[in-house]
């Protein structure tokens, strides 16, 4: 068995580490801060294989579902199997359900159409005024970002053995060698760079050529509800439905964006579809937004995020909506593809771009690479 490096301990990297290890490789990961601090810690918690395109992306979310809910068992990772639920409260929103519903099975989705009193059972947060149903998913999970990254870290290395070198931030790759910026060397006979949305440190030239872009999210928390308050499935809204490319294939679609470019242009400017979901503490997490490459500027914008609680609040309604918290995150997005890969000197291999889908395919998507690298 050989020697494996990854660079980098968000999702991707203990993706990859998890499944050398597996497999009898010795394992080390190099973070280049105290803990990973990208997008893996900031965001909503959802493992979300309602919003992935049949095929790869699909197959890769319910598998790495699969491992999600293992992990509750044997590293003692929070994760809520919750279900989501899709809310409409415009009619071109539910035309869009309707005609997802239509489809659905064929296309391998579980799930139903439910009443506003279905909705209202299902979940005590949704805003009744106007609500014309839901699509209720079972597939959905609940994890808590800020401590399973930590939490799977410290299992790897209890249960495999996985070496982790955090403070060591790595300036250089090349075929079975890397060093960190200290100039301490380390050799591997497999490299995995996982490196998130920095295009700028290891292989910029093949990041520069990739279509990949950093993507940028505004977030919200609540403070614990009171009294134990649960929000039930995670909660999505009809301007979600413009956001995943699986509801792309619904012809009213076109209606529900024309309303919104028509009604409300500013959430189109700064991409903003609204979702909550509540971790394991009883916090609500809300988002977000969505601004792209040069447009993203290290200040925040309460514009943006006063539009989200304004969007929220028309359809769901919380206990305690007090904000006890505010953060970005940036992740790096193509286009097309679920995830970017690239071999570019023999034995590195490349893997960032997860995008918005990353907590959910990471698994997965890493599950198919060793499957082909070493079936
Ligand atoms: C606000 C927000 C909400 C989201 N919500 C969801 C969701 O609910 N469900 C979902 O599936 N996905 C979600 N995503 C997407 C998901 O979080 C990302 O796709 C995923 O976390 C990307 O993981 P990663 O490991 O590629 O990157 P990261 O988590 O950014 O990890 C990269 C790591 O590499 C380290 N690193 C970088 N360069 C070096 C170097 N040279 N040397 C050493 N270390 C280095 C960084 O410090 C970092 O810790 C969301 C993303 C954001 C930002």
């Amino acid at each position: 068995m050989g020697q494996v490096a990854v660079v980098g301990a968000g999702i991707v990297g203990l993706a990859h580490a998890w499944m050398a290890a597996e497999r009898g490789h010795d394992v080390s990961v190099f973070e280049r801060s105290p803990r990973a601090e990208g997008a893996t810690i900031r965001n909503f918690g959802m493992i979300w294989p309602i919003g992935q395109r049949p095929g790869v992306a699909r197959e890769a979310a319910l598998r790495a579902a699969e491992r999600w809910r293992g992990l509750a068992l044997s590293a003692g990772v929070w994760v809520h199997p919750c279900g989501s639920l899709h809310l409409a409260h415009r009619d071109d929103e539910w035309a869009v359900l309707e005609q997802f519903a239509a489809v659905a099975p064929e296309l391998g989705f579980a799930g139903r159409l439910l009443s506003p009193a279905e909705v209202e059972r299902a979940t005590p947060a949704a805003q009744p005024e106007g609500l014309r149903g839901g699509w209720l998913s079972p597939t959905e999970l609940c994890v808590n970002p800020r401590t399973a990254a930590a939490r799977i870290a410290a299992w790897l290395a209890e249960r495999y053995r996985v070496r982790f070198h955090f403070h060591s931030p790595i300036r250089e790759v090349e075929t079975g060698c890397l060093r960190s910026a200290d100039g301490r060397q380390w050799r591997a006979d497999r490299i995995l760079v996982c490196s998130g949305a920095d295009f700028a440190t290891l292989f910029p030239e093949t990041l520069r050529e990739s279509g990949l872009k950093p993507c940028k999210l505004q977030m919200l928390r609540t403070a614990p509800q009171p009294n134990g308050w649960r929000i039930g499935p995670h909660l999505a809204s009809g301007l979600t439905l413009r956001h995943y490319p699986v509801f792309g294939a619904c012809g009213a679609l076109e209606t529900l964006r024309a309303r919104i470019a028509a009604e409300t242009p500013e959430l189109d400017h700064f991409g903003i579809h609204v979702m909550a979901s509540q971790n394991d503490a009883g916090e609500v997490i809300l988002g977000d937004s969505h601004e792209y490459g040069d447009a993203i500027e290290p200040f925040d914008k309460s514009e943006i995020d006063t539009l989200i609680l304004r969007e929220l609040r028309k359809i769901i309604r919380l206990p305690d909506w007090g904000v006890a918290e505010r953060w970005h995150g940036v992740y790096a997005k193509h286009a097309s593809l679920p995830v970017f890969a690239a071999e570019p000197l023999p034995g590195v291999h490349v893997r960032t771009g997860t995008g918005g889908s990353g907590m959910t395919l990471a698994f997965g998507l890493a599950e198919f690479d060793w499957e082909r690298w070493e079936s």
